[in-house]
């Protein structure tokens, strides 16, 4: 078969659209055409993408080539005994969820978006509102089968080839291109969760909930007002969540989209309309306090309702900053985090405070580790956002903390290597020819 071309395109764009370069595109939709991709493009470099629901430039290989897998996303076998299951790496979750739970299984765990292929989840080892229980996405791959630019062909395991198998969960892309993977599904009792909203008026508040929560309730999440000082300075509002055992498997349904078909003015989103939008947010919350029956898709994908939400950021697009502070030190910092955002004026509506557990992401690169991880976006004002997120680095550096790529543009190489510090090992794994925007501004 002759290999599908690459073709110069200007529209591929991470989440954030803030990186708009020219991009060299293969879409393949058959496994057998990935070896002379990866052989066509080695006079330059190669990446591996997904949905590019990553925020930053970490799924963008500017002036080289990427190879979207979207193309490749059959699943290929299950066993509806063990729950185990076998699909190409383009799958995304939204399909995987729309084969397993009506046959009573779900993903073990999940990111805030359903449109994420296995691929991408593997390769940033994303993390979900169990990881207090759960652990990271990685801890549930059983194997995957992965294709580096030698023409070798491996299928790792974490026994067979431990270093290449903890070299690529979370790897984000530069160790090969994943073909297909293993997962173990968890086993449910419903489609729907029984959600407990608690509003919270302060940092004190939301740590003694989730202490209390951790052991009780398998997802717990926060949404915090990063706009706020003064009396309303860390309040919030603390979902947490056990599955139902109702018996009622319905799927959810990805037609159900509200789309937003242009990119929103700027000025829309000031420290104004955030403030008006988190008070209106916070009361309406408020009002919803206790426990009520709620479908996955709601819980777990509030934003994928909405399709093209992030262009509610204008043309310049979105930075997110994510970090994970260590337990000891989560208190302090993420109180000065929350006071220099708020202080900043720069904040989005959107920000979510959650606890890590203690179990062991697999990943040399692993973004998850015990501790308390903060997500905020920010719309991006040149600059005076990028200022501002370096002052956030000083904080989360003194704190032992660490940034997540999945979610980064604009992360330095000294702060790459204080998050990761693994990272040498894993430069021994990493495929020659493999290579990112984001990888190129943090190791080389
Ligand atoms: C609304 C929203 C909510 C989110 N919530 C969370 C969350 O709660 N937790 C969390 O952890 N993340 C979260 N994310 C981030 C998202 O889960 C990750 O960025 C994920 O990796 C994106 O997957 P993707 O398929 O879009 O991959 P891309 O973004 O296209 O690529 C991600 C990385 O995977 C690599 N990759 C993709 N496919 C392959 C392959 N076949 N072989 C080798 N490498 C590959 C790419 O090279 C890149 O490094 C969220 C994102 C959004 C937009």
């Amino acid at each position: 078969m002759s290999p599908t071309p690459f073709i110069s395109r200007n529209d591929v764009l991470s989440w954030g659209r803030v990186h708009r370069q020219l991009q060299e595109v293969a879409a393949p939709r058959f496994c057998d055409e990935l070896p002379a991709l990866l052989d066509g493009s080695a006079s330059t470099s190669c990446l591996a993408i997904g949905l590019r629901r990553s925020y930053g430039d970490s799924c963008l290989n500017s002036g080289g080539a990427v190879i979207n897998m979207g193309g490749l996303d059959r699943l290929i076998a299950f066993d509806e005994t063990t729950g185990m299951l076998r699909a190409e790496s383009g799958a995304s979750l939204s399909q995987i969820l729309a084969f397993a739970v009506p046959r009573g299984w779900f993903l073990p765990t999940t990111p805030g978006s359903r449109f994420v292929t296995l691929g991408g989840a593997i390769a940033n080892d994303v993390h979900g509102k169990n990881h207090h229980q759960a652990g990271s996405f990685g801890c549930h791959v059983s194997c995957f089968g992965l294709l580096r630019s030698d023409g070798s062909s491996h299928v790792v395991t974490k026994d067979n080839q431990p270093r290449l198998f903890a070299a690529t969960i979370g790897g984000i892309g530069l160790t090969g291109v994943i073909e297909w993977a293993e997962i173990q599904l968890q086993r449910i009792g419903s489609a729907y969760l029984d959600v407990e909203i608690i509003p919270y008026v302060g940092l004190d508040e939301f740590w003694t909930i989730a202490e209390e929560s951790v052991g009780k309730f398998e997802h717990t999440v926060s949404w915090i007002d990063c706009s706020s000082r003064g009396a309303n300075f860390g309040r919030g509002i603390f979902s947490r969540a056990n599955w139902r055992e109702d018996e009622v498997f319905t799927p959810h349904d990805d037609q159900a989209w509200k789309n937003v078909p242009f990119d929103a003015p700027a000025f829309l989103l000031n420290r104004f309309s955030v403030a008006a939008f988190n008070e209106l947010y916070f009361r309406a919350s408020k009002a919803k306090t206790g426990i009520a029956r709620q479908h996955y898709a709601p819980f777990f994908y509030p934003l994928d309702a909405f399709l093209n939400w992030n262009r509610l950021y204008g043309r310049r697009g979105m930075f997110q900053y994510q970090c994970v502070i260590p337990a000891d030190e989560a208190r302090v910092a993420i109180t000065s985090l929350l006071d220099g955002i708020a202080r900043s004026g720069q904040a989005s509506f959107l920000s979510v405070l959650k606890t890590f557990g203690e179990r062991a992401s697999p990943g040399l690169l692993s973004f998850p580790r015990p501790g308390v991880t903060l997500a905020i976006d920010f719309p991006n004002r040149g600059v005076d956002t990028l200022n501002l997120l370096s002052r956030l680095d000083v904080i989360v550096s003194e704190a032992g903390g660490a940034l997540y790529p999945a979610k980064d543009g604009r992360l330095s190489p000294e702060m790459f290597r204080r998050s990761f510090p693994r990272w040498r090992e894993f430069l021994e794994h990493k495929d020659p020819i493999m290579n990112s925007d984001f990888w190129r501004r943090v190791a080389e």
